[in-house]
């Protein structure tokens, strides 16, 4: 499985990425890593890649300062 982007990431802490947006104070209502137009997983698991994270996952309930509408 393909390397999973960890918050102490200083790519992640510039972003403000969280694993769960419940934990972000600035991620919109419904904002998520998959809902994300930047997202390139597979929208229905847990984890899965993200554009600007190169080979590194994401998580599906995560949220960073990219976040933008797949929608
Ligand atoms: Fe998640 Fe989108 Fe940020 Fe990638 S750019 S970490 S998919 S919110």
């Amino acid at each position: 499985a393909a390397e999973r982007l960890t918050k102490d990431d200083p790519q992640a802490k510039a972003m403000k990425y969280v694993h769960d947006a419940a934990n972000s104070d600035q991620a919109g209502d419904g904002e998520n890593c998959a809902n994300c137009a930047l997202y390139t997983g597979d929208r229905s698991a847990d984890w899965g890649g993200c554009s600007i994270f190169g080979g590194r996952e994401v998580n599906t309930k995560g949220w960073c300062t990219a976040w933008a509408s797949a929608g």
